[in-house]
């Protein structure tokens, strides 16, 4: 099935006309396809469309006016959210230049911190259906299903069982709200043409009782249960997805760390995929820490890491830590590993304790005993690195980081746990607390803060760094596989993209509106190691970073004619 002859992806120049099989109003509520009243008189004849829109024939610049004054009226967050969804839903065309042009303002709408609340209220604000759901209920008919979706081909897929929505919990099928937004950023970061992406919500219940007594709940009412069926399930997915779109990429998004880790490494050497809250999140911590160090001028080898959290993000950071101390250093994995404690909600992860540890924590365990809160371990590690991966608010107290400011002039701090409200210290919060010495990143925005005459600007360890990257570079030369490599590769690469001005402001990442341009750096940067490690599917292009560039999409109206049937 397909809504166009060719793709705008396959025409020879921008004169050419793509081939619309649709007539009049199919057109128009074809997000895919409508241009609202950027309709050509000449296509408004040829498609049955005279008549249906208004008289006037407006460019898009006219139509992103009328946008943005419509959502910059609004002031409830969620209302935004709702209303660029609309748009969404309506005209995609029109919402990617919009959200590409105002990638700042409404990079936190679309995704995090509002896509949280978003999420929570899935049910109460939904509105028109975008994507697939496949429930317990489906099993045995994936496959057939997948011939369902309007488009034949799919690059990229974003899915999630809605477990552990940011740090919200479980969310069930309200976690739908993740892929999409997900996908919005890969399109809009990333140049993925939007009619090849792909959300999928994976329904396996949901343990969340406030979400099972709302009656407008739209998920299945019933428990998350029979672990063999789930699995049974998401392998089902997986072969349904070799079958249908076999070059397409699997994002495993958003599951509880009990299933993420299986998952990824059941299907990490098998399918072209990647775990974001483990290997993304692994990789954008990694470059601010190579930020910090350039601040600073130390090595990742000199320094001790104290993880408040110990789950998805914590490993996967921590693991693309070593990763960069080995090559950094020369030293080994597991000498690499005595700089880190890890602490999870029992306590230190230690080798020797009360209770047996997740396969995820096992190479983290410590020799120390077991030590219950976080003070204490300040006080005992004396930590140059603080990383907050816990989703608990608040959890780094004045005491916390002044005890760690005792010992090290300049702390590194990543309050890294979403949404906002999970974050374990405000940028305010942690410069006031250190005298402004801290070197600060989170995993939601935080405001610029101004202390004593000086203004710091904490950088956000936003995934969108490195996740679009990676997807389009692994998408457009057909990876068999994504390595670790190519994420330390990615991790390195945006680490150089931060400028010495930005450095000096405090931030350990470069301008999220430069995102295209580190996109289309990491795509390439994926390229070359699938290329020289026999990993892509086509054949080496002799200019790697014009091939990606050329690939990608903007947000621009095709010219469109009537297809012959
Ligand atoms: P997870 O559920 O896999 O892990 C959470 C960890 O926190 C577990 O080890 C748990 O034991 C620990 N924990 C819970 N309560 C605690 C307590 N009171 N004290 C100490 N530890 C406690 O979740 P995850 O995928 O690792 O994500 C954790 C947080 O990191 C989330 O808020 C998520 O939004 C955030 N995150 C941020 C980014 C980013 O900034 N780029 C990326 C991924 C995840």
């Amino acid at each position: 099935m397909n809504l166009v002859r060719k793709q705008r992806y396959q025409l020879d120049s921008d004169d050419e006309a793509l081939e619309v099989f649709a007539r009049g109003e199919a057109i128009l509520n074809e997000p895919l396809l409508n241009k609202g009243t950027a309709f050509s008189l000449k296509e408004r004849n040829e498609l049955g469309l005279r008549g249906l829109v208004p008289p006037k024939v407006t460019k898009i610049e006219e139509q992103v006016e009328r946008v943005l004054e419509n959502y910059r009226r609004k002031t409830d967050p969620l209302e935004k959210f709702i209303f660029l969804t609309s748009l969404h839903d309506r005209n995609e065309t029109l919402y990617y230049r919009v959200l590409m042009d105002n990638l700042m303002e409404m990079t936190p709408i679309v995704y995090t911190p509002v896509v949280g609340a978003a999420c929570q209220q899935f049910g109460h604000i939904y509105r028109k259906n975008r994507g697939m759901y496949l429930s317990m209920e489906d099993k045995g008919h994936i496959r057939e299903m997948f011939d369902n979706w309007k488009q034949d081909e799919v690059d990229i897929i974003v899915i999630s069982d809605g477990s552990r929505i940011l740090g919200l919990g479980d969310l069930g099928a309200n976690g739908m709200g993740i892929p999409i937004g997900k996908l919005a950023l890969y399109v809009a970061g990333g140049g993925i043409f939007p009619c090849k992406t792909l959300p999928i919500l994976l329904d396996a219940g949901t343990n969340n009782q406030e979400l099972l007594d709302d009656p407008l709940y739209l998920g299945l009412n019933q428990k998350r249960g029979d672990e063999d069926e789930y699995y049974a399930l998401v392998d089902e997915f997986v072969n349904a997805v070799q079958d249908k779109w076999p070059k397409a990429l699997i994002q495993w998004e958003d599951f509880t760390n009990n299933h993420a880790f299986p998952l990824l490494n059941k299907y990490r050497e098998k399918v072209l995929c990647f775990n974001d809250d483990i290997q993304g999140t692994g990789a954008v911590a990694l470059s601010g820490l190579l930020g910090g160090m350039r601040m600073k001028g130390e090595k990742l080898a000199d320094q001790r890491i104290v993880f408040y959290g110990a789950g998805s993000a914590a490993v996967g950071i921590a693991d693309m830590i070593v990763a960069g101390i080995v090559e950094e250093s020369g030293m080994t994995d597991a000498e690499a590993r005595k700089l880190f404690w890890l602490i999870d909600s029992q306590g230190l992860v230690v080798k020797n304790g009360p209770r047996a540890l997740q396969a995820h924590k096992v190479p983290y365990a410590r020799d120390e005993k077991l030590i219950d809160n976080l003070l204490d371990v300040i006080k005992m590690i004396k930590p140059t690195i603080l990383i907050g991966v816990s989703g608990q608010g608040q959890a780094f107290s004045k005491e916390i980081i002044q005890e760690m400011f005792k010992y090290v002039k300049q702390p590194i701090i990543f309050s890294l746990s979403n949404p906002t409200s999970k974050s374990e210290c405000t940028a305010e919060q942690a410069y006031k607390w250190t005298k402004g010495k801290a070197i600060f990143a989170s995993g939601s925005p935080f405001d610029p803060v101004r202390l004593n005459g000086k203004i710091y600007v904490p950088g956000q360890g936003n995934n969108m760094f490195i996740f679009p990257g990676v997807g389009l570079g692994a998408s457009l030369c057909q990876a068999s596989k994504i390595t670790d490599g190519m994420f330390y590769t990615a991790a390195k690469a945006l680490a150089e993209m931060v400028t010495e001005e930005e450095l000096a402001l405090g931030t350990v990442y470069p301008d999220l509106s430069k995102i295209r341009k580190i996109s289309a750096t990491i795509a390439t940067g994926i390229c070359e190691m699938a290329f020289a490690a026999g990993l892509a599917g086509i054949e080496e292009p002799p200019d790697i970073h014009k091939f990606v560039k050329d690939k990608m999409y903007q947000p621009v109206y095709p010219k469109y004619a009537a297809a012959d049937r």
